[in-house]
């Protein structure tokens, strides 16, 4: 076994990791990435940049399918098909050239990067066993842990023989003609609505009451019109038991009944990926099920760090990629801590919802005197010119000085509102702020300062 010396040992490449080891290697921290699979994590390779590449090809599909049935808008197209095969050739292209981007820019930080599988020995030594076999003792300085997360299985409904994670419903050459869907919440809404426009029968099966359970109704409400209109059957309040010859057995509050499926995609949750990793070496302090970390993301044990999924929720990818740079800031002296305002969250379904800081009801929850304002996407003109006129924005803000402390939106495009509504809330902006500025013609950005104007009492175009 060879053996080596760094300052900064990260183990796992993903948006946490190779953030961190950019950051600290341009801040001149000998800096070495371990991780055996391709850099880039669960984002890049098998969540954000896949799916958000299916979800565009099940759109562009979805449009041409509505111009050959019903020409809205005066273009005819005839029979279009689907080759997901090609689609998902091409998805992985994306893929494979971010890989290396990614690859480049740890590089160019000078970051080295170790292809391999990374046990801790304790907190500031680890094994790495490397694709090619080979095995090297690496000592560090600082050790961060970032590996992130992985699908949960249910018991019942083991992963296999038809059954599969987000993992594998990205790489289907084939579009399943009957998919039934376990788990209402971000994947199975994403990857459900995609596989419907793409020509699956698709049913989705969520235990609470409502998909998407943490976000408000008014919010989901679009989004479950639009499953509807795609002729997605949703069974909420309905929990999965078991999959026999004749289908997938479910049950609700009217007892059970057997969805005909041949492929079944899991999509319950994602758990902390804290096994294989050598953590019982170390007794760290954990916070249920995830590693403890302070805001500078330290852990109970001296020069030992975590960052990302393996730290909690929500488990995004911006959220791990800004406690990368944080934690490559701190290991190096600075001042930093990760202490944000709020974090965007955005479900990429036909409507998107975008959210950031505190809905009307969490605010209320707290014990703050909110007002809020709303504007529907009807009385917008760029949302008409983009053929759509479903959903709105809205504005909560404190009742006494203004300052706004939640935004949210569900629509067409709304996605990229998130920088807007981070900005705002992140520097602290007020109702007026938002009202005041000048926002560009036309654009479903309006709608955020008529939600503005809306809660001050005074939106012009409703
Ligand atoms: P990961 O990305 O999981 O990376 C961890 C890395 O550690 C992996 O590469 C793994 O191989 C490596 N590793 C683990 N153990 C070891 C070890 N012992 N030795 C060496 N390496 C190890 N988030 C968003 O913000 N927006 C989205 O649109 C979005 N879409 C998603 C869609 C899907 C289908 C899924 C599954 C997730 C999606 N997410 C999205 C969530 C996002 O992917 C995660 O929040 C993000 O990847 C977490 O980053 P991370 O660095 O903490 O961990
Ligand atoms: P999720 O938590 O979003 O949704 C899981 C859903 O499954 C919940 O609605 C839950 O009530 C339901 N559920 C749990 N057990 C069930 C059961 N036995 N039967 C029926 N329903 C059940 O989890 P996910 O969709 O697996 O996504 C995991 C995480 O990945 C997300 O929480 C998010 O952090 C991340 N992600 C983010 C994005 C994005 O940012 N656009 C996209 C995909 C994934």
């Amino acid at each position: 076994m060879t053996a080596r010396h760094t300052q900064v040992l990260i183990i796992g490449g993903g948006p946490g990791g190779y953030v961190a080891g950019i950051r600290a290697g341009q801040l001149g921290l000998e800096t070495v990435v371990v991780d055996g699979l391709p850099l880039g994590g669960t984002c890049l390779n098998v969540g954000c940049i896949p799916s958000k590449a299916l979800i565009h090809v099940a759109d562009e599909f979805a449009i041409a399918t509505d111009q050959a049935k019903r020409a809205p808008l005066g273009i005819s197209v005839a029979d279009p098909t689907i080759d997901l095969g090609q689609a998902v050739a091409w998805k992985d292209g994306i893929v494979r050239k971010l890989n290396s981007g990614v690859g480049r820019l740890l590089a160019k930080a000078h970051t080295d990067v170790v292809e391999g599988w990374c046990t801790l020995v304790d907190g500031k030594t680890a094994d790495v066993t490397g694709v090619d076999g080979s095995t090297q003792r690496i000592t560090a300085d600082h050790v961060v842990i970032a590996t992130g997360s992985e699908p949960v299985a249910l018991p019942a409904i083991p992963f296999g023989d038809g059954v599969i994670s987000s993992t594998e419903a990205l790489a289907l050459t084939e579009v399943p003609p009957l998919l039934a869907v376990i788990g209402g919440g971000y994947i199975g809404l994403e990857l459900g609505m995609a596989f419907a426009k793409l020509g699956s029968i698709v049913t989705v099966v969520e235990a609470e009451p409502q998909i998407l359970p943490i976000y408000d109704r008014q919010l989901t409400a679009p989004v479950a019109k639009s499953l509807t209109a795609l002729g997605v059957d949703v069974l909420t309040g309905t929990t999965a038991v078991e999959l026999t010859d004749d289908g997938l057995v479910v049950e609700g509050s009217d007892g059970r009944r057997t969805i005909a499926a041949d492929t079944v995609l899991v999509t319950v949750g994602r758990r902390p990926r804290v096994s294989g990793v050598g953590l019982e070496h170390l007794g760290l302090s954990m916070n249920g099920p995830f590693i403890a970390i302070d805001d500078r993301c330290h852990t109970s044990m001296r020069n030992v760090w975590a960052i990302g999924d393996v730290t909690g929720e929500p488990m995004l990818a911006h959220r791990a990629m800004k406690q990368g740079e944080v934690v490559a800031e701190a290991i190096a002296g600075r001042p930093a801590a990760f202490d944000p305002t709020a974090i965007p969250a955005i479900v990429f379904t036909d409507p998107e919802i975008v959210t950031v800081g505190l809905s009307p009801e969490q605010a209320e929850a707290d014990g703050l005197d909110v007002i809020v304002g709303r504007f529907p996407l009807q009385a917008n003109s760029r949302s008409m010119t983009l053929a759509s006129d479903r959903g709105f924005v809205r504005a909560v803000a404190r009742a006494d000085d203004h300052l706004v402390v939640g935004l949210q939106a569900v629509g067409r495009s709304v996605a990229e509102l998130s920088t807007a509504f981070g900005l705002a809330l992140e520097m602290g902006a007020r109702l007026e702020d938002i009202g005041d500025t000048i926002h560009a013609h036309p654009t479903i950005g309006e709608g955020l300062a008529e939600s503005a104007l809306a809660a001050l009492g005074h939106a012009l175009h409703i």
